[in-house]
């Protein structure tokens, strides 16, 4: 049993789409929310007091409870709305980064984050003198304990880190380095925009000082991301966006700032995306993590059964380690791109090229690679339609 039929791009269009690491698919339930909300509810969120615009901050306040329950954090504060993971990141970077981090003090990244999570940390790392150290890869693609306990020191501020690998799906040890990172008074950033989609993420269990996700990955519309932080730390933070609505006083040359969450929420927020990532979040505990991994596995594992029966095909990071429904492959010889290509001529959707991690990539010495992922809206015609392209690409380029 798969979720196709809550999909509604699924009978609009013949696409057998594999690419929702990149971004999910939007279920029925989701699409009708933003549609309600305009037609109901619109109205600008702590800015009036008529009817619709207390109703607009009531449905903002509900939308942080329910992602609060759903990481779990302790306080409804501690989540704050941002447009996506970039924004999350950027919002740490600037203010926690630029205010708490200081000359030779260390900032420890994993070799496998996403641009997002290393960007703005070289950016921090510039302006204050401060170090980047990189965590490097055991040989099953997960991240290195032992490279992380040898490198992290006194001076290590922050550790940012990937739940999930992008390029290859492989989960990383969590708890583990953030154990580790605490032993040493060090900050962890878990970013979690591969894995909130796959297992449950409980931040007072893990500890985690910042959890950031984007909802277009877990079947919200785009435009809407958390940025969790705990409220010890997100109150000696100053704010990161000046302007309407973060302040609590203005006269002519100084401001005071309103408490948490709107301290980091300047201008007129997005209620609408926090009212459908809430109907996501809802639709995601109603179907609940365990049939979500089961299916996946399912077809990551179907998948690359298939794949391994191809000689001219390799994939990356598939053996002796635990992952998502992600399989990074190539064809030997073939530019990802071109494989990716041929198979979108079969409606076989699939991400190809350096996948945003261009260190990763240098260090596993591949220059680019395909990458197909699999959800819930999935079922074995895609895997078949997703051979059937890669055989057509063999007799392309006659290899
Ligand atoms: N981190 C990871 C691990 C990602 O996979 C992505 C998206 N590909 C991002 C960050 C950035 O997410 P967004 O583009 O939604 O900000």
């Amino acid at each position: 049993m798969n979720y196709k039929n809550k999909f509604p791009i699924f009978s609009n269009i013949e696409n057998h789409y594999l690419d929702t690491a990149a971004t999910s698919q939007k279920p029925k339930v989701v699409l009708d929310k933003i549609r309600e909300y305009y037609e109901k509810y619109n109205g600008n969120p702590g800015r009036g007091s008529h009817k619709l615009s207390v109703e607009a901050q009531s449905l903002l306040s509900n939308a942080r409870e329910c992602v609060r329950k759903f990481i779990n954090a302790k306080r409804a504060e501690e989540v704050i709305f941002t447009k996506n993971t970039t924004e999350s990141i950027n919002l740490v970077a600037y203010t926690y980064g630029m205010n708490f981090i200081s000359e030779n003090d260390e900032i420890i990244l994993g070799i496998s984050n996403h641009h997002a999570n290393i960007v703005p940390w070289q950016f921090v790392a510039k302006q204050k003198k401060a170090k980047l150290k990189y965590i490097y890869l055991t040989e099953n693609g997960q991240f290195d304990l032992e490279d992380l306990k040898s490198k992290i020191s006194d001076r290590t501020k922050i550790v940012a880190i990937s739940a999930v690998v992008n390029v290859t799906g492989v989960i990383q040890p969590i708890k583990e380095i953030i154990e580790i990172a605490h032993s040493k008074n060090a900050l962890v950033l878990v970013d979690a925009a591969q894995s909130m989609l796959h297992f449950k993420h409980d931040v007072q269990e893990l500890d985690a000082d910042f959890l950031v996700f984007s909802g277009h990955k877990i079947f919200a519309p785009m435009g809407i991301g958390v940025m969790y932080g705990k409220k010890e730390i997100l109150d000696k933070m100053p704010p990161f966006l000046y302007g309407g609505d973060m302040i609590e006083f203005v006269t002519e040359q100084e401001s005071t700032f309103a408490q948490l969450p709107n301290k980091f929420e300047g201008g007129t927020q997005n209620v609408e995306g926090a009212v459908t990532l809430e109907e996501a979040i809802k639709f995601i505990c109603e179907i609940g993590y365990e049939k979500i991994e089961k299916i996946e596995e399912n077809l990551a594992n179907k998948a690359l059964e298939e794949l391994n029966k191809l000689d001219f095909v390799e994939t990356y990071f598939t053996k002796d380690v635990e992952r998502t429904g992600v399989i990074a492959f190539n064809v030997i010889g073939v530019h990802s791109h071109d494989v990716a290509f041929i198979l979108d001529s079969f409606d076989v959707a699939v991400r190809s090229g350096h996948h945003c991690a261009q260190p990763l990539m240098k260090y596993i010495g591949v220059a680019s690679c395909c990458r197909a992922s699999f959800s819930i809206y999935n079922d074995e015609s895609d895997i078949q339609k997703l051979i059937e392209g890669l055989l057509k690409v063999k007799e392309v380029f006659k290899l």
